[in-house]
């Protein structure tokens, strides 16, 4: 079995998620007392929220980098990053290692193409609906990428996955909220999917919720990270 190196804690209310259902997911293939080979750096993402704040994109580079390369060392045959916003310095980390970063965007795309989806949303947090290296990565993989078209929109979404998802709180008022958000996109773009571009949402947000099919990264990201451990 190959060894999944996982750089967590951003937040640690969803690395749980990977840590579970990595698990569950490789017993469920393998059987018996079979679970996964993992080592999982959790940083304190209090600091790094710090850094993100004060715009200290850098330090948080260098930090990532020095942890991918403690996972590398450690024996891991790849590494994750368990956030997609983090994955604006998926390059530099992946410059820092020798084996293969498994990108969010790849993973959640390929899902998209399984099912036939080829314009979708993204929602994320401001860094990742209000930049591109999501974007691009979803782009350069076939994909048409809409996002929120109003500021308020932007910020009303970016604050429930820091103040609420991100310390486990699930609110009714926000489902409601972000369900708004994805209806009104339906109707301006005409998206024939949505994706959950930060690993928090699909705590808030279901199929169940949505007629639209919905891609979560969390789930992608992991699914693809089962099959290379069994590889
Ligand atoms: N987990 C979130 C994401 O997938 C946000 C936390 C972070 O900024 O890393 O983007």
């Amino acid at each position: 079995m190959k060894t999944i190196g996982i750089i967590g804690g951003m937040s640690y209310e969803s690395s749980i998620h990977y840590y579970q259902r990595i698990n569950d997911q490789v017993n469920a293939r393998a059987g018996g007392l079979t679970c996964a080979e993992l080592i999982i750096y959790n940083v304190n993402f209090g600091v790094i929220r710090e850094h993100m704040l004060n715009g200290r994109w850098d330090e948080i580079g260098t930090e990532l980098s020095r942890i991918a390369k403690v996972l590398e060392d450690a024996g891991a045959d790849c590494v994750a990053i368990a956030t997609n916003t983090m994955h604006k310095l998926a390059d530099r980390v992946q410059s820092n290692i020798g084996v293969p970063l498994i990108h969010i965007a790849d993973c959640v795309a390929a899902k998209c193409k399984a099912a036939g989806v080829s314009k979708v949303a993204l929602l994320g947090t401001r860094y990742t609906m209000e930049q591109n290296f999501l974007s691009d990565r979803l782009r350069a993989n076939g994909l048409e990428v809409a996002v929120p078209a109003r500021a308020e929109q932007i910020a009303e979404i970016d604050r429930v996955i820091f103040d609420e998802l991100c310390k486990g709180e699930v609110k009714d008022s926000s489902r409601d909220y972000f369900l708004s958000v994805i209806a009104e996109m339906e109707k301006d773009f005409g998206i024939g999917g949505v994706i959950l571009g930060c690993t928090e949402i699909e705590m808030l947000i279901k199929q169940k919720d949505l007629s639209l099919p919905v891609f979560d990264t969390t789930q992608a990201h992991i699914d693809s990270l089962v099959d290379i451990a069994l590889k």
